[in-house]
């Protein structure tokens, strides 16, 4: 076989302690995961579900890198989340299996365009450019289960310029990691280099040019970036 042009190199994320990187295949999102989140959103928490959605592979940006203000947005949102790289190739996987398929843990930031994502969702249209945009997806280096274990709770936050905006814990997910495997591995076949975005707490809002985001989680790691 030949190829009409050399495709881009596979986007790689950091591990932890290795000189190893992890190859990305698909980034899933989970939308509407912690309940304080859900209200902030002005949704009801007995009423929505967690939704998916997607990022391009090639969006993931690696702690300390700069994350360029997107086009079309005047309100450009952070998301800390917890982030699940997917080690083991599967579909319909129990729940009490689930964590067989996770290599690791990270600290990610779901970045969006968040006018474009309400002004498209009040149409009834699809959300994806205010997601999926390029360098959306910042992600500190993957810590691995086999060394940090799966941490089932711990302080996820977020600062802005030092001024914490987002401070909750990961046990306040809706879904948790196991359920959202087992859901996401029914809609399509996780495969090792998947990364799965877990949610956001509440304290969401607007950074600018210029603005530093860091952000972490405890037992896992933190993740650094500057918006240019
Ligand atoms: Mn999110």
């Amino acid at each position: 076989m030949s190829l009409i042009f050399e495709p881009k190199p596979t986007p790689v994320v950091e591990i932890s302690g290795s000189k190893q990187k992890f190859p990305v295949n698909r980034i899933y999102c989970v939308g509407l995961n912690y309940i304080d989140h859900v209200l902030e959103f002005g949704e009801n928490p007995k009423k929505v579900r967690p939704v998916y959605f997607m990022k391009p592979a090639d969006a993931v940006i690696a702690d300390g890198h700069n994350v360029p203000y997107p086009a079309h947005t005047k309100n450009f949102h952070y998301e800390v989340e917890l982030v699940i790289a997917i080690g083991k190739r599967g579909s319909n996987i129990k729940e009490s299996e689930a964590e067989d398929h996770i290599y690791g843990y990270a600290v990610g930031n779901d970045l969006t365009r968040r006018d474009m994502q309400i002004s498209l969702k009040n149409k009834g249209m699809p959300w994806g450019p205010s997601k999926g945009f390029d360098k959306s997806a910042p992600i500190s280096a993957i810590y691995p289960a086999n060394i940090i274990g799966h941490p089932k709770k711990g302080r996820i936050w977020l600062s802005v310029n030092g001024v914490i905006k987002q401070d909750s814990n990961i046990d306040q997910m809706i879904a948790s990691n196991s359920k959202i495997i087992a859901e996401l591995s029914e809609l399509f076949v996780l495969e090792p280099g998947d990364l799965i975005y877990t949610g956001t707490p509440s304290g969401i809002g607007a950074v600018f040019a210029g603005d530093q985001m860091d952000a972490g989680i405890d037992g896992i790691g933190t993740l650094m970036n500057r918006v240019v």
